[in-house]
């Protein structure tokens, strides 16, 4: 899950990495009591969940007499499409120079891979496309706590000796924060010391619970529904709903709406042993997707009982036509069911999906 700006950098502060001075609105009036405190100038920032806020018009440089204007201004924005509810005010920086600092998971390596430029800020991408040298990146074991002296020097290269601390203290917030990614740029130089001036720290989502995180916020309210229930469940844009049991079936099942020239509202696995309640918590789900008009049920009955699967499905009494597919396990009385309520139950697993396709066109 991303942290927003002002979430991130607090937890670098906890961690000692100095941070500008700043304060959190959330209407333009509030930022009139704090300017004595932040400083003749100030820097506003839409605290909203996209990369290169500064280009999309997401931060805005304003002195004490128009901060409230230029609040105003930044609160009436959408950037990239999203409303801006919150704003950091901070001090404005006296900036030297810009670096680029983060920390992330190296897929080959298995274990954090730091990145270091001396060019940082809002053209980091292009400029480590144009020179591949300017970005500098070392790989550490695993079990390291601190960033070894010799591996320490091939980061920073001739860029001041007392942005070290700032990366051991990062590092840290990676280990200890269970991050996926934890970035800072710029990290900037001023007269008076080396600054976040700006903050991201991702972290892994299978680790919230242990982060005493309760709510993803990455995730949709029916994606949370769905963890809620322990369902494998991913949002896709077409109009047919899916529920299997197992990954295997259900990702068949979606291939072959592919190969029928359908498009899959969904991959939802509602696991083994599923029950009616299950069952009819997974047909809800998937048919409160706005686009849904069919949803396709694809169950192999094992420890799933068919007549419990037909239980779940009419009990969720839902408006999108159900298709079912199911064998195994008391198919009989399941396809007895079925048919009692006027629900369509296929022989094959072809047979269910053409027909999904064929009521959704
Ligand atoms: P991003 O565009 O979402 O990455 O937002 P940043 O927080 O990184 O800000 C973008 C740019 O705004 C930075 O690279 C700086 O050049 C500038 N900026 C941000 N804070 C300050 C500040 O306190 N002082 C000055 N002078 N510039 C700032
Ligand atoms: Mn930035």
């Amino acid at each position: 899950m991303k942290l927003l700006e002002y979430e991130a950098k607090s937890v670098f502060k906890d961690f000692g990495i100095p941070v500008p001075k700043s304060v959190l609105i959330r209407a333009p009036e509030e930022v009139a009591p704090h300017l004595a405190a932040l400083g003749d100038t100030v820097v506003l920032k839409a605290q909203v969940d996209v990369g290169g806020r500064g280009k999309a018009g997401g931060i805005l440089k304003a002195d004490d007499a128009d901060a409230v204007r230029a609040a105003r201004d930044l609160f009436s924005r959408e950037i990239k499409g999203l409303p801006v509810r919150e704003i950091l005010v901070e001090e404005r920086l006296p900036i030297t120079h810009e670096y680029y600092l983060s920390i992330a998971i190296d897929r080959s390596t298995k274990g954090p891979v730091i990145l270091f430029a001396d060019a940082g800020g809002v053209d980091i991408e292009s400029a480590a496309q144009e020179d591949a040298g300017a970005v500098r990146k070392v790989t550490l074991p695993p079990l390291l706590t601190e960033v070894p002296a010799f591996l320490m020097r091939e980061l920073l290269g001739d860029a001041p000796k007392d942005l070290a601390p700032v990366i051991n203290r990062l590092y840290r917030v990676f280990r200890e924060k269970d991050a996926m990614l934890a970035e800072i740029n710029p990290l900037v130089t001023t007269e008076k010391g080396v600054y976040a001036a700006d903050a991201k720290l991702i972290v892994d989502d299978n680790a919230l619970a242990r982060q005493g995180i309760a709510v993803n916020r990455d995730l949709t309210d029916r994606e949370q529904e769905a963890e809620k229930h322990g369902f494998a469940y991913v949002e896709l844009d077409g109009s047919i709903g899916v529920i299997g049991n197992g990954a295997g079936l259900t990702m068949s099942t979606l291939d072959l709406i592919e190969f029928y020239q359908g498009r899959a509202a969904n991959f939802l696995d509602v696991g083994g042993g599923a029950d009616q309640d299950r069952v009819q918590h997974a047909v809800r789900l998937v048919a409160g997707m706005p686009d849904v008009k069919v949803i396709v049920v694809n169950l192999l009955g094992g420890i799933t009982r068919c007549d419990e699967v037909a239980k779940g499905i009419i009990a969720a009494g839902v408006a999108p036509t159900v298709i079912v597919r199911m064998a195994g396990t008391n198919e009989e009385e399941g396809r007895r069911l079925l048919a009692e309520h006027g629900y369509r139950m296929l022989e094959s697993m072809d047979a269910a999906v053409k027909a999904a396709v064929e009521a959704a066109a």
